[in-house]
């Protein structure tokens, strides 16, 4: 499986980090080492800023290459919701310097997901509300009716250029309000007010 992630996906987010809006979806890999199912995660020792970013994410159910829009969602098997663990420091440095971002995704369990739910109990793709908590303060909040690339053109874009596989994860892309997370944090995320994502930062 493969680990797909979007960047700058929502204008809000983008103005917070000076970014400019894209004109088209800006896509980028984490690696399987990445994936994190438990409810830990521990801060890695060559950053000392790693950000949280929530996101929506989807599991890809079946193998799909060039896919319609119009058939895109019948690709979704299941919804949840990922920490796209980002070392913004080493972004910063990168980005000024042109280079690829690598170090400042790709570590392990830089991709937290929390369970998933079948796609089908989610009647309006577009409409999902979604937040998390840092200690119990909201921090972060968003609807996928925000993005500025709905899923549907998501997985019709990225299946133009590779292949979809039966398991591969799709982040989204998270809202504004990303942060520092330090030692002792406890993350919480919330998808229509279910909560269905707990990580202890150590
Ligand atoms: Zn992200």
């Amino acid at each position: 499986m493969k680990i797909i992630c979007v960047g700058r996906n929502y204008v809000e987010h983008i103005e917070e980090l000076n970014n400019e809006k894209p004109k088209e979806p800006i896509i980028f890999f984490k690696p399987t080492v990445s994936l994190n199912k438990s409810t830990d995660f521990s801060l890695p020792e060559f950053s000392n800023d790693i950000h949280h970013e929530i996101e929506i994410i989807f599991e890809i159910g079946k193998e799909g290459k060039m896919i319609e829009l119009k058939n895109s969602l019948s690709y979704i098997s299941k919804i949840g919701l990922g920490v796209d663990f980002t070392a913004r420091d080493i972004q910063k440095k990168n980005k000024k310097k042109g280079l690829p971002w690598s170090f400042a995704k790709c570590f392990d369990n830089s991709a937290s997901i929390s369970k998933l739910m079948n796609i089908n109990k989610f009647k309006e793709i577009n409409n999902i509300n979604f937040s998390l908590l840092k200690n119990k303060v909201k921090v972060q909040e968003g609807n996928s009716k925000l993005m500025i690339f709905n899923i549907e053109y998501l997985i019709h874009y990225i299946s133009q250029k590779i292949t979809l596989e039966k398991g591969d994860i799709i982040f989204t892309g998270t809202p504004k309000g990303v942060g520092k997370i330090s030692n002792q944090d406890i993350l919480e995320g919330y998808i229509n007010d279910e909560k269905i994502l707990n990580i202890s930062i150590n």
